[in-house]
């Protein structure tokens, strides 16, 4: 008998006929405890997520989500959504319950003519940019090239090209889903509408995505790289930082990070994207390269897909990991000291912190236009803590919360969802910002009885106590 049978939301076991039924008119795998894929299957980017699901359907395409959403439906099943597994929070993931696992759907096809692009939502981002850099095109995408576009995209989307392009979601011309009834939809300006702009920027709780169609822009070579100066010149460096980019164009991406060389060295780094004309990149990044006495400067024309997974080194996949982010109303001198006052002890030389910088193209869009909110902060802060002995789990999340806590007075109060862990209620309300009541209306329409719920939930009207 299997440990972790698949058992629904009351904890009864699914009669073992039926669930036979299902897994023998399944084309994809689905994978049970016993199973020797079993463990390798319930495994996500985030080593210290640990849980065990009844099953894990392995979906080939569009009618196996049909049929896993069906049965988990009429079989009362708690169902996750998987598909790059690297939500920090590990929702990916449930115990008991059914994942509905897309990790194996990554079909893209590019249709350069009318600089489309549509993908499946078991794609990673460094996929996505290998077949659309053949065009000399590109999505705004994230700066990890394993992350999943699917859940990425609903999150919002922030990367190099946010500045320029705008969000991930912003470029999404339309999404094809199967919603909580089963049924397969489009949502797009024209067809469910309100749907359309759920989905950009409210995350997994209105269906299962199986296509996602971007726009694409021309963008093939960009001036990019890490500048690299020693931990002690950080807070000059961070100071100059925060100027040099109150004049930047939109071309230019650059985001403060305070980590530690491969041999355990704390540095200061700027990471920067300039996609526009080389030459004028290199003008405009002049004096950011000049500036003191940097130990290293990597900046130089590279293909985008190189630049989407610069950074990759750093967040390597089965570390334990646990995050805290949040948007600052100003990087003001107090607030930089104070970021470098609790890096300094940090507890992990894994961990890295980020200063990330938004505006441009992605501010300008109305803050009610789509589901994502969060468009007039300019820095959010990362606290990226990483370590690989999980018995030191306490003494760095600790360490973490102390930071997230001591920075409390300098936060705007407002959250980037892509970027939460394990977080409260409240604080995921908090992301949803002003448009947090019409998302509610939404899920109500669609998702009446919150069945898609291990996410970063938004409770429809009726359950909106439970
Ligand atoms: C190393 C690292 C780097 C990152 N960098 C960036 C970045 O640069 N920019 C940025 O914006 N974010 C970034 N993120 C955050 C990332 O976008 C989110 O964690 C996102 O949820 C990951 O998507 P996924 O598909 O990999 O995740 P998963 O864990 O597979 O899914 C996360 C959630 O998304 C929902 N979901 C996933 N697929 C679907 C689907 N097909 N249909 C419906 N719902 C779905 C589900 O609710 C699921 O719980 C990063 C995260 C990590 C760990």
């Amino acid at each position: 008998m299997a440990t972790h049978p698949l058992v629904d939301m009351s904890g009864v076991e699914v009669d073992a006929t039926r669930l036979q039924t299902f897994t023998s008119a399944f084309r994809g795998a689905v994978i049970r405890d016993g199973d020797a894929e079993y463990d390798a299957a319930r495994r996500i980017w985030n080593g210290s997520i640990d849980k065990y699901p009844g099953a894990i359907a392995r979906c080939t395409g569009l009618a196996d989500v049909v049929a896993a959403v069906r049965f988990a439906r009429e079989n009362g099943l708690l169902v996750a959504i998987r598909g790059g597994g690297h939500n920090v929070g590990g929702r990916a993931l449930c115990d008991g319950g059914m994942v509905i696992d897309l990790s194996g759907m990554k079909g893209i096809h590019v249709d350069a003519a009318a600089r489309r692009v549509r993908a499946q939502p078991g794609v990673l981002l460094g996929e996505l940019d290998r077949e659309t850099h053949v065009y000399g095109m590109a999505v705004p995408l994230g700066v990890v090239s394993k992350t999943g576009i699917a859940g990425l995209t609903l999150g919002g989307g922030v990367g190099w090209l946010a500045r320029k392009y705008g969000l991930t979601c912003d470029n999404v011309v339309s999404f094809e889903l199967v919603t909580a009834d089963g049924d397969v939809r489009r949502a797009s300006a024209d067809e469910h509408p309100d749907l359309y702009w759920a989905l950009r920027g409210g995350g997994g709780n209105f269906g299962v995505v199986t296509s996602f169609e971007y726009q694409l822009h021309p963008v093939s070579l960009v001036l990019g790289g890490l500048l690299i100066h020693p931990r002690e010149s950080a807070a000059d460096l961070l100071r100059f930082y925060r100027s040099f980019l109150q004049s930047a164009p939109d071309e230019l991406a650059a985001y403060g990070a305070l980590m530690y060389t491969p041999d355990g060295h704390p540095v200061a780094a700027v990471a920067v994207c300039y996609s526009g004309d080389l030459g004028e990149g290199e003008r405009v990044l002049a004096p950011l390269r000049t500036f003191g006495s940097p130990i290293a400067d990597l900046v130089q024309p590279i293909p985008m897909p190189v630049m989407q997974s610069l950074l990759d080194g750093a967040v390597p996949d089965g570390n334990q990991n646990y995050w805290k982010s949040a948007f600052l109303r100003e990087l003001s001198d107090e607030a930089i000291d104070t970021i470098l006052e609790h890096t300094n002890q940090a507890t992990s030389p894994m961990t890295a912190v980020l200063i990330e910088q938004y505006g441009g193209a992605a501010g300008r869009v109305g803050t009610t236009d789509t589901a994502f909110a969060q468009r007039h902060a300019q820095y959010d802060l990362g606290i990226l803590t990483q370590w690989m002995d999980p018995a030191e789990s306490p003494r760095h999340i600790a360490w973490t919360r102390g930071f997230a806590e001591a920075m409390g007075r300098f936060a705007s109060g407002d959250y980037l969802l892509n970027f939460l862990g394990d977080e409260s209620d409240d604080i995921i309300r908090s992301a949803f910002g002003v448009n947090h009541p019409r998302l509610v209306e939404v899920k109500t329409k669609y998702d009446p009885d919150n069945f898609f719920k291990v996410n970063q939930n938004i409770r429809p009207a009726a359950a909106a106590g439970v």
